[in-house]
């Protein structure tokens, strides 16, 4: 069945209604388009706003980013405090509060604005979207589900969240064992896990603490490894973070080569400057944040590769902190013995009967090290290698040649109005992406700060009706 409209209301499907998805609605709504505009949420879940990250029932899940960073709303900074205190009025901006919490206020924002603009429609849809295409004719799209329905839009934005980790080549045998928990996300699995001996996570970033206190916070399970390459935790927030002070572009990055050498030695010796007037490292972090995007784009190709292979990981672990609950509850559990962090490299791995052994090439001694688990959970981190998904709508996509890979491997090509490009190089007329992966084009845009200014810029894009070039843009 193909739900068709010919009244001339403009229709803007947005595929995932995660955080990205309910927030370009959001503010779709925010501009009081009345009955101009009809918005289409298609998800596979029932519940927008949640995704991957705000899914869970646990209170134990904490943000990661005090609760004064994570309205909702790029123009309102107090959003999400105030709907906190209106639960507890201790809530204040330094707060980390629980994930289930930021997800009931996201469903809340969504509900609230579809209240406030009864004359626009806001449909959910739910199921899962498997081709997106444009018609011939008037060059509106068609989405198919898999459950065998369609839906014609005449945008259409791509909010598909993360994709799960590629399996790692040293451990290739394993993946088709029961043994293997391939998707770090997929709580069903891991919920099999709860009680067993000794498990083995791969990487140590925030994907694997998530899973580590999932196993322990029900069960007692006796030992988890955290295994990975730099055996690097991530860092934690400071008990009370200050607001990220208001400053301009950092003077000790002026007139710096775009070099990833440059630029890393430049921090460094702020840092230490910063610490000798008993300043903290993470002021200096911060003042990055707001010019990250300009600093990766005046990057050459060659420099982000460069940071990509030698860098992220030393980066990652100073920006994407923990709440300092978290990161006590981790050291608690590395002092009591039940955690236990080997960096390393993966050797090879051997399956006895239900038992297995990983062989690991430890970082520091070189020795190597033999685990006896009975799982091993993939914490890799979201695969953002657009040639390796295997999501169908994303493989229709890729194979039809309406999107591409960006030439660094970590997300879709898109330009500044977050149309993504086609395998021709040319913006895809009316093809939207917003997420995470728009990191290939901004690096610094996978966590809400970021992510709800781009959902209030595309929202502009998408109702600016900017004339689009008429000629068909599907790739052939
Ligand atoms: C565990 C975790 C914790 C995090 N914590 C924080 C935090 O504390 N602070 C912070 O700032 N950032 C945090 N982040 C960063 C996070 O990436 C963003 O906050 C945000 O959730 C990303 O939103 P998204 O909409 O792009 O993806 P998601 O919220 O995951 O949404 C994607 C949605 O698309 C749907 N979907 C995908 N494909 C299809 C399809 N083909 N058809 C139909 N539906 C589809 C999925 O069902 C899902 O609902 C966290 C991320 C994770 C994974």
């Amino acid at each position: 069945m193909s739900d068709n409209s010919s009244s001339p209301t403009k229709i803007i499907a947005i595929v995932g209604a995660g955080f990205s998805g309910a927030l370009t609605a959001v503010n779709l709504l925010r501009q009081n388009p009345g009955d101009a505009l009809r918005i289409i949420l298609v998800d596979r879940g029932t519940r927008p706003g949640r995704g991957l990250a705000y899914g869970t029932w646990d209170d134990n899940f904490l943000l990661n980013v005090p609760a004064g960073n994570m309205s909702a709303l790029a123009d309102d900074p107090g959003h999400f405090v105030r709907f906190c205190q209106h639960i507890d009025p201790a809530f204040n901006s330094a707060t980390f509060a629980s994930r289930r919490l930021y997800g009931d206020y996201l469903e809340l924002t969504l509900r609230q604005e579809a209240e406030r603009n009864r004359g626009t429609s806001l449909e959910k849809v739910h199921g899962e979207a498997i081709a997106v295409r444009q018609q011939p004719g008037d060059n509106a799209y068609q989405i198919d589900l898999a459950n065998g329905r369609s839906i014609r839009a005449h945008q259409v934005v791509l909010a598909l969240g993360h994709f799960p980790p590629l399996n790692p080549a040293p451990i290739a045998g394993l993946h088709k064992t029961s043994a293997y928990i391939g998707n770090p996300w997929d709580s069903a699995a891991l919920e099999r896990s709860y009680g067993e001996a000794p498990i083995a996570l791969l990487g140590m970033g925030l994907t694997a603490l998530d899973v580590l206190f999932r196993l322990t916070s029900i069960s007692d399970t006796p030992k988890i490894y955290l295994v990975s390459r730099h055996g690097l935790f991530p860092q934690p927030h400071r008990f009370n973070p200050k607001p990220p002070a208001a400053a301009g572009f950092p003077p000790f990055l002026e007139n710096l080569p775009p070099t990833v050498r440059a630029y890393s030695r430049a921090l460094r010796s702020e840092i230490r400057k910063n610490a000798t007037r008993g300043g903290d490292w993470r002021d200096i972090i911060n003042l990055l944040r707001p010019y990250t995007p300009q600093i990766w784009r005046q990057f050459p190709l060659e420099e982000r590769k460069r940071f990509l292979s030698r860098a992220v990981a030393y980066w990652d672990i100073h920006r994407h902190r923990l709440a300092p609950s978290a990161h006590l509850r981790l050291s608690s559990m590395i002092e009591s013995g039940q955690v236990e962090a080997v960096a390393g490299y993966i050797q090879g791995c051997v399956v006895n009967g239900s038992n297995l052994s990983i062989k690991i090439r430890e970082r520091h001694t070189g020795h190597l090290r033999e685990l006896n688990i009975s799982r091993v959970v993939n914490c890799t981190g979201p695969n953002c290698d657009i040639s390796k998904v295997t999501v169908p709508l994303v493989v229709q996509l890729r194979d039809e040649g309406y999107l591409q890979q960006d030439p660094t491997r970590i997300g879709f090509e898109v330009n500044d109005d977050y149309q993504v490009i086609n395998r021709q190089g040319r913006p895809a007329e009316n093809l939207f992406y917003i997420g995470p992966m728009l990191k290939a084009r901004f690096w610094e845009a996978i966590a809400v700060p970021e992510l709800r200014v781009h959902a209030r810029r595309l929202a502009e894009r998408l109702t600016s009706d900017r004339p689009e070039k008429q000629e068909g843009t599907a790739p052939r």
